[in-house]
């Protein structure tokens, strides 16, 4: 099967299937590190404020992949985020905020979406799991950020619980697309992560990860979320996996891990059409 994340564009992959499913009523992607105006260990196309690279250079390459995708950065809602399981609900009078300035950003979310038209959420990364989501019939959109911690602290349930309870979304019409990320090949953690993953799953899930002795495993953090989607309700025909590795793509994609977390960071951004 074709990978659902494909590089439409220098600076980003686009997930086809999602706008085609939608009649591109949905855009979204995930940056690359191509096409920026950054600075090593920053090279090129740095997006996060938070990471001591120049500021004008980062807003100019925020600018940039705005307009990439037919858009003014002033749309754009970004979070200040916190590897929590927070979210929260994006409206008209968001527009523009954590643009330019990462205390303008909304505090302390890792999870947005909105019904709202117009409005591209972004959220960025550098390892960690990007899932974006949609209800094409109830028209919401929205997206997370789900490293280990906010994988076990359940964000991705929690978006998908929200949108049942506050937003009268059927629980089968959501699509849950997982974009590059650290990949189970490259992502060693020990026992005290573990534990933590093994009290989010019930006993009889099977377990996302392999022992490889020495209290040390590899974790695979898109088969933990797609689990966890899975039991809060999300058809897995309906959850669709990348297999994208930012550590194995350094060349494409900033890596924390690998780069030692002197790296930039990719956005991730989901937007419903005007
Ligand atoms: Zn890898």
């Amino acid at each position: 099967m074709s990978d659902p994340f494909t590089h439409g564009h220098e600076m980003y992959y686009k997930i086809k299937e999602l706008q085609d499913s939608t009649n591109n009523m949905v855009t979204a992607g995930f940056s690359t590190r191509y096409g920026g105006v950054s600075q090593k260990p920053f090279r090129s196309l740095n997006l996060g404020l938070h990471v001591k690279d120049i500021d004008h250079n980062v807003i100019d390459n925020r600018r940039r992949l705005a307009e990439s995708i037919d858009t003014q950065l002033d749309q754009w809602v970004f979070a200040d985020q916190v590897h929590g399981s927070d979210i929260c609900k994006v409206e008209q009078t968001d527009k523009g905020k954590g643009s330019k300035s990462l205390e303008s950003g909304i505090i302390g979310m890792d999870g947005l979406y909105t019904r709202e038209r117009g409005l591209v959420l972004a959220l960025a990364y550098a390892d960690c799991v990007p899932i974006f989501f949609l209800s094409e019939e109830s028209h919401i959109v929205g997206i997370a950020h789900a490293g280990w911690k906010g994988s076990v602290r359940g964000i991705a349930a929690r978006m998908v619980d929200t949108w049942v309870t506050n937003e009268e979304v059927a629980v089968d019409s959501i699509h849950v697309f997982v974009g590059p990320s650290i990949q189970e090949c490259c992502y060693e953690v020990d026992q005290r992560v573990i534990s933590q993953v093994d009290d989010s799953l019930d006993d009889e899930d099977p377990r996302p990860y392999t022992a490889k002795g020495n209290s040390k495993y590899q974790l695979n953090l898109q088969r933990l979320n797609k689990q966890l989607l899975m039991r809060a309700g999300v058809p897995e025909k309906n959850v669709h996996l990348t297999k994208l590795c930012t550590s194995c793509n350094v060349d494409r994609f900033f890596s924390h891990r690998k780069e030692n977390g002197a790296t930039g960071r990719m956005l991730g951004f989901i937007m419903l059409e005007q």
